[in-house]
């Protein structure tokens, strides 16, 4: 098998997660989870974990775990992240920090808005069947500038059109009745941004049905620092 920084080639991707004939057939191969995890975390645990490491950081009690030069070569070889997070790219969300979390722990999926883009789908869907997660958090947070764009009725220049229009339908039913920093509007992106997970991925629902994975949505508050969960 080939391996380059915790990432394996195309052939023992689809042989060790099962994917033929473009169904997933778990009985068939063990994944590269399964062999060589050999301390899985459900979600429930990764969620409870996500949130202690919240409570530490508001708290200003935090441990910074895993972030020794003895943890780097730990994982140097082999990534087992016991949560996939899809986050907004916002500068004053960084998701280590706010979990008090280290290398290794969080496989990272950041995007403005935090939005179910192909390309995300695809690193959630490497993240948890491929090594292991058995929870993705889908993060927004308040005031989140790409929310707000999309609240505008106008055109973003350039590619930020592309992104702000991929948050548009989750917001068109209650923009009229809500001003441009709601939370209202922050949190329907976040149900908005869970159903595309749902609808253009055949592996993560599956791996719902299977009770591999969970997917929650939080919201972060960049006043006060805490997650709050919303689904
Ligand atoms: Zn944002």
């Amino acid at each position: 098998m080939s391996r380059i920084n915790g990432f394996i080639g195309r052939r023992s991707f689809l042989k060790l997660s099962g994917l033929v004939g473009g169904s997933l057939m778990w009985n068939m191969q063990p994944t590269l989870a399964s062999e060589a995890n050999l301390n899985p975390v459900n979600s429930d645990e990764a969620l409870k974990r996500l949130i202690d490491g919240n409570n530490r950081f508001l708290r200003q009690k935090r441990l910074y775990p895993d972030q020794s030069i003895r943890r780097i070569h730990s994982v140097s070889q082999a990534q087992h992240p016991f949560v996939s997070v899809l986050g907004c790219a916002d500068s004053r969300v960084p998701v280590e920090i706010i979990f008090d979390e280290g290398i290794g722990d969080i496989f990272d999926v950041r995007v403005a808005g935090n939005v179910a883009s192909d390309t995300a789908i695809g690193s959630l869907e490497y993240a948890t069947a491929i090594l292991g997660s058995q929870l993705i958090v889908v993060l927004g947070h308040k005031r989140c500038g790409a929310v707000a764009e999309a609240l505008l009725d106008e055109t973003a220049p350039g590619k930020i059109s592309m992104l702000v229009d991929k948050i548009k339908p989750a917001v068109k039913d209650i923009k009229s009745k809500i001003q441009n920093d709601s939370d209202d509007a922050v949190i329907a992106n976040i149900h908005y941004q869970i159903a595309k997970l749902h609808e253009n991925s055949i592996i993560l629902p599956e791996l719902q049905d299977k009770g591999k994975l969970k997917i929650v949505g939080a919201r972060y508050d960049i006043d006060s620092g805490k997650v709050f969960i919303v689904t």
